[in-house]
């Protein structure tokens, strides 16, 4: 198999805990056929704090600005540094584009980018979901207006892959034991996956939750298959670590999973292009 971790952070993210130096020696020891770093860029915190007018909680980081600086030049340093011995690409995780349309498009308009996964970590008026009072909320409710979002990020349409699709699920389910039923959102996540697959958009497999308690992948089965069975043919299988120890887990499991929803291919992105690489 060909393995290919294409979601991972450094220490150019506020919540990882290893540098480009250590994440890339990672993976060319377990011997990754690319690897792409991905860091955090929340859009809605893009400058300092006083540029906001919402009331920060205390786990809000801000001065995306400085971390996405820092990433794209060193990862761009490591490029070179590592030509010839790894396959490595510099990207980022784009957090809440919808929330600032314009500033979206500045940041993904820089030329240093290979990938862009496009993810919410929240919704509008809310916190973050790993941080939200579930109790103030119904989940049905919550779930609806998260895949609202989701819609408005795919009719935007600026990033490779859509990220970590049903994440809310990792808190909800997972931690929280609130069980969704997911059915009543399949004709929403229809209508994503049609924009995506006009629009020429992938979306990834991201294993993170097999070693959470959620314990399967965002998305699962059934939405790789469905997004299989519309016409998509981009797909990309990250591990969302956010340490060295956790780099290229489960990303056989994602593969195999890619395969069994009739996937022959998997991708990396060079330059914002897809490039497509046999899973076997
Ligand atoms: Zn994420
Ligand atoms: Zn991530």
């Amino acid at each position: 198999m060909n393995l290919m971790d294409c979601h991972s952070h450094t220490t150019n993210s506020p919540d990882a805990h290893n540098s480009v130096e250590e994440m890339c020696q990672r993976a060319m020891e377990i011997g990754l056929y690319a690897y792409t770093i991905t860091d955090h860029c929340e859009v809605n915190r893009f400058y300092g704090v006083e540029h906001y007018t919402d009331t920060p909680n205390e786990y809000d980081t801000y001065h995306f600005d400085i971390d996405f600086e820092k990433s794209m030049s060193e990862n761009t340093l490591y490029k070179e540094k590592l030509e010839g011995k790894l396959r490595f690409f510099s990207g980022i995780e784009l957090g809440q584009a919808t929330f600032d349309i314009p500033l979206a498009d500045k940041i993904v308009s820089d030329k240093r980018l290979d990938f862009v996964i496009g993810s919410m970590h929240q919704i509008p008026d809310a916190d973050d979901f790993a941080f939200i009072d579930y109790n103030k909320y119904n989940p049905a409710e919550l779930m609806e207006r998260y895949f609202d979002e989701i819609l408005k990020l795919c009719q935007w349409g600026g990033f490779d892959v859509l990220g970590h699709l049903t994440y809310t699920l990792r808190y909800m389910e997972g931690e929280k034991g609130i069980k969704v039923d997911m059915s009543r959102y399949d004709e929403k996540i229809r209508e994503c996956f049609k924009i995506l697959v006009e629009n020429g958009k992938g979306i990834e497999i991201n294993t993170s939750g097999l070693r959470q308690k959620y314990g399967k992948t965002f998305p699962t089965l059934e939405y790789i298959k469905m997004f299989k069975e519309m016409g998509g043919e981009i797909i990309t299988v990250g591990s969302d670590s956010h340490r060295v120890s956790d780099l290229g887990k489960g990303i056989k499991e994602g593969l195999q999973l890619a395969k069994e929803a009739g996937f022959k291919h998997i991708c990396c992105f060079k330059e914002r292009k897809p490039v497509f690489v046999d899973i076997e």
